[in-house]
């Protein structure tokens, strides 16, 4: 990419170009930097954790599960962007170990949750497109689960739509596998990625996650919001139709939520409920009893 970059701006004498090739450079070290760090973030453990934002079952407006999402805060840059992270470690190796340790991490503090009192709940872990396509993954995931004693029909796997469809035949097979193992599936960012609907009915997945984007305008005035709102209602009722849970996430507005309600959307997950908390929060707020424990770092 830098090599590019370089290329193009030694065969033009194009200020813009050159500009550019500076851009690509000095983002390309600091990927590179970010690599090294995360590398040693890795190995050293205290700047990594695992936050959880709490899903709500729309019928009894419960919890009824919690999606892990990973946390950096870097020694001199602070807080890095979830979607940064990933970036970072997919480019490199590190993706594997990342992925491992969110795993692990996460499934640690569900069982202490547990002991402390917690109500089952649906663990969601996103998965990469590296992990996903790991040979041996069902296996990975089994041993972490069988570790912390929690049973697989707690866990369930977050995946995308590209991620399915860049390989169809061998995504059923792995789909299947991990259907199989008792862990559960969903269909992350559910509209914005590019799904064909004949294979969805042969994806075997428990649960589609309508995107923030079009819940974003829902309750509001214009044509925008009339079109997710017609997108949004779609996805519900395509989910219902072949036999799937359905939820929506980046849900922040009351008007939004009464939207999703009417329209038989099964659970519900944004900012109006919950933002995504430290782990020992989250066991506060669902065992009042229990706050103030740590648990598992
Ligand atoms: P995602 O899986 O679709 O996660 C939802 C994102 O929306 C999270 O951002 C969450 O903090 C944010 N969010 C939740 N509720 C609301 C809301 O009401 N309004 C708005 N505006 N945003 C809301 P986050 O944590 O920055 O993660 C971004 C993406 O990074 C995730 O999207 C996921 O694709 C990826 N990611 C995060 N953690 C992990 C991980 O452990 N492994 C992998 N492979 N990917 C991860
Ligand atoms: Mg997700
Ligand atoms: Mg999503
Ligand atoms: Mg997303």
């Amino acid at each position: 990419n830098a090599d590019m970059a370089l290329y193009r701006a030694k065969r033009s004498e194009n200020e813009h170009c050159l500009f550019f090739s500076h851009e690509m450079n000095a983002e390309a070290a600091a990927r590179l930097s970010l690599e090294g760090d995360l590398r040693r973030a890795l190995a050293q453990g205290d700047q990594l954790a695992v936050h959880f934002q709490v899903q709500y079952d729309v019928r009894t407006a419960r919890p009824s599960g919690a999606e892990a999402l990973v946390r950096w805060t870097h020694p001199t840059l602070g807080p890095i962007p979830a979607s940064t992270i990933i970036a970072v470690a997919e480019d490199s190796d590190l993706i594997h170990e990342l992925g491992d340790w969110v795993l692990r991490s996460a499934l640690a503090h569900y069982a202490h949750w547990r002991q402390r009192g917690c109500p089952r709940l649906l663990i969601a872990v996103n998965l990469s497109a590296v992990q996903f396509r790991n040979r041996g993954l069902v296996e990975r995931v089994l041993s972490v689960l069988r570790e912390y004693g929690v049973p697989p029909e707690d866990l369930e796997l977050e995946l995308t739509e590209s991620m399915l469809m860049q390989d169809v035949t061998q995504a059923i097979v792995l789909l299947e596998a991990i259907s199989r193992a008792g862990i559960r599936l969903a269909i992350d960012d559910f509209g914005t990625g590019y799904s064909s609907l004949s294979y969805l009915k042969r994806f075997r997945v428990d649960r589609l996650k309508v995107d923030q984007s079009f819940v974003h305008n829902l309750g509001k005035e214009g044509n925008d919001s009339d079109n997710d709102a017609v997108i949004a209602r779609a996805v519900i009722n395509l989910g219902h139709s072949l036999g799937l849970e359905v939820i929506a996430e980046g849900v922040e507005t009351q008007a939004q939520y009464e939207y999703l309600r009417a329209q038989g959307c099964d659970s519900v997950q944004g900012f109006l409920f919950a933002r995504p908390e430290p782990a020992d929060t989250v066991l506060g707020n669902l065992v009042p009893r229990a706050s103030g424990d740590a648990g598992p770092a």
